[in-house]
């Protein structure tokens, strides 16, 4: 049941790059942000017919975006994707975080490259994404007339950052991860006017997790670790980054938002455990 994005041009006149946007939760991020008013980097690592779908999408309905291929582990592609857009746009005012992965194995035969992998791409782009995003923040300093902050950071986690997860040690851990290089970021960079958040999906419908809701049999299994009793939509994700890269929320820094129909409230325990 998608369910419509804010219209409002809250972030009118505003930059942001969302990062793994051709697909998932990220085209629906880019797609939102841009329905508030922002122009949208679509950044993707490969299909880039899929990111100029996202793109085509945006100018259609008016929005200003650009495709922009990087690997966001590689140092060298990551610098030279935010060189194009200061090229394009001047500069940044909202980062969003979303590029990930899974490579999933029981520990035991997880291999080392696997390993290193999820952690490049989950943990090490994020650092990489945020560094060059805080640099500009802090060259440019507050516009007033854009927003009430330099900057905006947004780090896509997952309820797996708290709930522990057999078979995906090196996502669980990567996002684990996210959760402190969000809160220390967003403790370093608040007296520079720069907000860090996070949010933590539980389930949502994308190609990440199709096997999970593909057959009712899997649907029916997954709803019972949601007390909402539905799985999520992209949708709700994209909702709750507009908030958060809105001056609506300039009093939050370094929170994370859990949008996961309330897979974290232990529903093992819902008849009193
Ligand atoms: P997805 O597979 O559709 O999106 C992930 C995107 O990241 C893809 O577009 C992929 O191409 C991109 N990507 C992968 N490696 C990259 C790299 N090296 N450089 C740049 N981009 C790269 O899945 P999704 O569910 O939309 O995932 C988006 C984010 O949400 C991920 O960080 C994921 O961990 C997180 N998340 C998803 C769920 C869920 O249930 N779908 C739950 C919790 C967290």
């Amino acid at each position: 049941m998608p369910m419509t994005s804010t219209s409002e041009p809250v972030l009118q006149g505003q930059r942001a790059l969302v990062t793994g946007a051709s697909s998932g939760i990220g085209a629906s991020i880019a797609k939102a942000l841009a329905v508030a008013g922002a122009k949208v980097v679509v950044n993707y690592a490969g299909g880039a017919d899929r990111a100029q779908a996202v793109v085509e999408h945006i100018q259609a309905a008016g929005g200003e975006a650009l495709a922009i291929r990087a690997d966001v582990s590689r140092e060298d592609q990551v610098e030279a994707m935010f060189a194009q857009m200061f090229e394009a746009w001047d500069s940044i005012d909202i980062l969003v975080n979303n590029a990930g992965l899974q490579k999933d194995a029981p520990l035991v035969e997880m291999s080392l490259a696997d390993w290193q992998q999820v952690l490049d791409i989950n943990l090490t782009g994020q650092f990489l994404c945020s560094r060059a995003a805080a640099r500009e923040f802090l060259r440019r300093g507050v516009v007033p007339e854009l927003s009430r902050v330099a900057g905006k950071i947004i780090c896509m986690s997952s309820v797996h950052d708290v709930i522990p997860w057999a078979g995906h040690v090196n996502y669980a851990t990567s996002k684990g991860g996210v959760s402190m290089l969000m809160k220390t970021m967003a403790q370093e960079l608040a007296p520079h006017r720069i907000r860090v958040n996070a949010i933590s999906p539980g389930a949502i419908k994308t190609p990440i997790n199709t096997a999970a809701w593909m057959t009712p049999d899997a649907e029916a299994e997954l709803l019972k670790l949601i007390p909402c009793r539905r799985v999520g939509e992209p949708e709700d994700i994209a909702r709750a980054t507009v908030w958060l890269a809105s001056d609506a929320s300039d009093y939050i820094t370094g929170a994370t938002l859990y949008v996961d129909g309330g897979m974290t409230l232990y529903p093992g325990f819902d008849m009193g455990g």
